[in-house]
């Protein structure tokens, strides 16, 4: 274990590619580099609000220290530390944006784990950098608590995600316009340490290829591979790299899919290219099942991000990925063929996923079916999608009609018509005479289903509710849910399993959300 302020960071990033070395934090377009020096803005009165053992242990770093809180705020740094932030640009809700880059995140350094490689520690709400634009480049405690909690849900939940290490507060304050309607207000600042192996996105490429930096591109791809993806051996390693990450994102909207998990904000700049789930804004969980539910308040006049599209969002951002790597090649002819093998490719995951959620033994002749008749249940009566499936693990193997609809009765926020009533036992009906053909024991399908199907998740109200209290500087639920998320699988915390109430519906923050963080 070493301490954060006492340990070498290495810059293999920094020391491979070309960045901008003029510490100069005008919001301006840098061309040619990768990346631009940005010491993080010292803040007032830095307090350790959280803490991640787990990951903290894994990386081998010892608790944090006085002096280790003053890095964690941007107030420290050390000599090995060369922060930067990383240029990149990206398509935002289908409209090519230019170059963006980390506005407000500034990567600290690489903190060494053994020879596996090493881990990014990025602070995100450091202050302004060249890529901040208009923003201030902080963040406000409500978004980074729910990046803090969310992102370590997603790693317990066994979802490829970027993690936090640390939440700070900073003492300072920071102005936002919480709802876009010109009722701005002071907030109270904070800052999470997230980590990963790489923060680089589908953006980061896009960039290079519209700045037609094509040598730059080449070597960022072949270092890429070469880091991350060190197992692939293949003649022309571009395209069976592009292949994985295809397969990767296909394999991360699945896994979305499985807990109920919306983005939010799937612009092709918070796309990662190793396949994890990367910047946590204006996400939730689905609590009624709704394919159509967005959480974004800005994304609501189109609904491009919501529940049911993520799956082709990501085959749309593919498609950018796609096209900013195709100057690597002569002939795109195996490019284009790859992506349009995403379909096939996530389809297969998807029912597989299903299977497992639903406990079946393999997919079956007639299964596809079943899992489509089932969606088209769910979405006309809208269950708690958590509820239901964890009600279905405990679903008498004789239920007959009356049953079936005393068994889901908990997981109803509105008493279905008797038309989908009927919908929902024919549909249960079909899936128990399923399960009787399955070639594995009862038990072993229960616990297909049971990790499969989580038990606990994030609900926005509840971190609603956290965050109110966190604001008044009581941590009670925080610790709680900080707990909770650690074994969503267990039933462990069930005074936590319940309908959504009422009033999150319009409590905004609750249900809806804006990007305004
Ligand atoms: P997001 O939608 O959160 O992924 O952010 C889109 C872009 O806006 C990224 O380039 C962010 O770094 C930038 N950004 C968001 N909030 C701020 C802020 N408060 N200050 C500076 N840049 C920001
Ligand atoms: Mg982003």
């Amino acid at each position: 274990m070493d301490n954060l302020s006492t340990k070498d960071f290495e810059k293999v990033f920094v020391s491979t590619f070309a960045g901008d070395h003029s510490g100069n934090l005008q919001p301006r377009q840098t061309p040619g580099v990768l990346y631009s020096k940005t010491n993080p803005t010292p803040v007032a009165k830095p307090a350790l609000l959280a803490w991640s053992e787990d990951l903290a242990a894994e990386l081998g770093i010892s608790e944090p220290n006085e002096q280790d809180v003053q890095i964690l705020s941007g107030n420290m740094r050390t000599p090995s530390m060369y922060p930067y932030a990383n240029c990149y640009a990206g398509h935002q809700f289908g409209n090519w944006a230019g170059q963006l880059g980390d506005g407000r995140a500034i990567t600290l350094g690489e903190w060494p784990v053994s020879e596996k490689g090493s881990i990014e520690l990025q602070l995100k709400g450091a202050g302004p950098t060249p890529y901040s634009r208009r923003g201030d480049g902080r963040a406000v405690l409500r978004s980074s608590i729910r990046e803090y909690l969310m992102s370590e849900a997603m790693h317990y939940l066994g979802i490829p995600t970027t993690r936090a290490l640390a939440l700070v507060a900073t003492g300072d304050q920071v102005l936002r316009d919480m709802f876009y309607d010109g009722r701005t207000a002071f907030e109270p600042g904070a800052i999470v340490m997230r980590t990963a192996p790489s923060f680089l996105r589908f953006g980061s490429f896009e960039m290079l290829a519209a700045r037609q930096e094509t040598a730059q591109l080449q070597q960022l791809t072949d270092w890429t591979i070469d880091q991350f993806y060190p197992h692939i051996t293949a003649e022309n390693k571009t395209i069976s790299w592009f292949k994985e990450v295809l397969d990767r994102t296909a394999a991360l909207i699945v896994e979305w899919l499985r807990v109920g998990f919306v983005h939010g904000v799937m612009n092709t700049d918070n796309m990662s290219v190793l396949g994890l789930t990367i910047d946590y804004g204006p996400y939730s969980f689905l609590d009624d099942y709704d394919p159509n539910f967005t959480p974004n308040t800005t994304d609501l006049p189109g609904r491009r991000y919501a529940f049911g599209r993520q799956h082709t969002v990501a085959y749309w951002n593919l498609g950018c990925l796609a096209s900013a790597i195709a100057p690597l090649f002569e002939n795109t002819d195996e490019l284009s063929a790859a992506l349009e093998d995403y379909k096939t490719i996530y389809l297969e995951k998807y029912y597989r996923m299903m299977g497992n959620k639903l406990g079946l033994d393999a997919i079956r002749e007639g299964d596809h079916l079943l899992i489509d008749d089932l969606e088209e249940t769910l979405d006309r009566i809208k269950p708690d999608m958590t509820i239901f499936f964890q009600l279905l693990i405990t679903l008498p193997a004789d239920a007959d009609a009356e049953v079936i609809l005393q068994h889901f009765q908990p997981s109803f926020y509105q008493e279905p018509e008797q038309e989908s009533q009927d919908k929902l036992i024919s549909t249960l009906s079909s899936y128990l005479s399923r399960i009787r053909r399955n070639e594995i024991s009862a038990e072993a399908s229960k616990t297909l289903m049971r990790a499969n199907n989580p038990r606990f998740i994030l609900r926005n109200y509840l971190l609603h509710q956290a965050i109110q209290e966190m604001e008044k500087g009581e941590n009670t639920l925080f610790l709680k849910l900080q707990e909770a998320m650690k074994t969503p699988y267990s039933a462990d915390h069930d005074e936590f399993f319940k309908l959504r109430p009422e009033w999150a519906i319009t409590q905004p923050g609750s249900s809806t959300l804006s990007c305004s963080s």
